[in-house]
């Protein structure tokens, strides 16, 4: 199918990014209160949450899927995100926090750990093609973030690979184009496992949760550092 504009919209605490070709989606959706800001953000690029086909969350963080059950109660849009992040979305919160620096702990003061649940009707995405918005957007399953962390290949230069990096200091105030590990990691081991399976790819830019873009050979400097 088609090809897409990539739209990075900032909210308070993270990236949100907009997709725009044939079909339209919205990946990740910010803290609640952003919501505002994010209507407004679309509108600039001349899209309602009424014309979204689909949210796709990178993972069940509360930064990334606050404004979910909204989306999806007002209208009826398709919410979709990986299976081994479906508790946490169910249960709006997001488990405890293991800090990959010393002193990001601190972060959980400031960013909301709880966020409304969604509970149901929910689109599972899986690692191949994003068969269900499009395949020719290809889903990889990049945990270590979180368990069910993935990453949004979307042409063959490009990924949206969530918060399984960041880009610079201070969630990208400093130079965000360098890649870095993220605040928080279940297992920071699996970051590095998901990140080299990324790096065998074509991608040259990949678009983050915070910060960013950076590209791939940022990324390679990460990982061989
Ligand atoms: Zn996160
Ligand atoms: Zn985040």
């Amino acid at each position: 199918m088609g090809s897409y504009q990539i739209i990075p919209l900032k909210l308070q605490f993270s990236n949100a990014f907009l997709l725009k070709g044939e079909k339209i989606a919205l990946v990740d959706t910010g803290v609640a209160s952003d919501l505002p800001k994010l209507i407004k953000l679309l509108a600039v690029h001349k899209v309602t949450l009424k014309e979204l086909d689909c949210v796709l969350l990178t993972h069940a963080h509360g930064d990334h899927v606050g404004n979910a059950k909204q989306i999806q109660d007002e209208f009826k849009c398709p919410i979709a995100i990986h299976p081994a992040d479906v508790d946490r979305l169910k249960e709006g919160y997001n488990g405890k926090l293991k800090p990959v620096y010393a002193g990001t702990q601190l972060i959980t003061k400031v960013v909301p750990q709880r966020f409304t649940p969604v509970t149901d009707n929910l689109t599972m995405i899986e690692e191949g093609p994003l068969d269900f918005f499009d395949s020719d957007i290809q889903v990889f399953h990049t945990p270590g973030h979180t368990p069910g962390s993935v990453s949004l290949g979307i042409d063959s230069e490009n990924v949206l690979a969530g918060d399984l990096l960041i880009g610079g200091y201070l969630g990208g105030v400093f130079r965000s184009h360098i890649a870095r590990y993220p605040y928080f990691a279940d297992s920071l081991e699996e970051v590095r496992t998901s990140t080299k399976k990324l790096l065998a790819e074509s991608y040259q830019t990949y678009y983050l949760g915070h910060g960013g873009p950076v590209s791939k050979n940022s990324v390679k400097g990460l990982i061989q550092g």
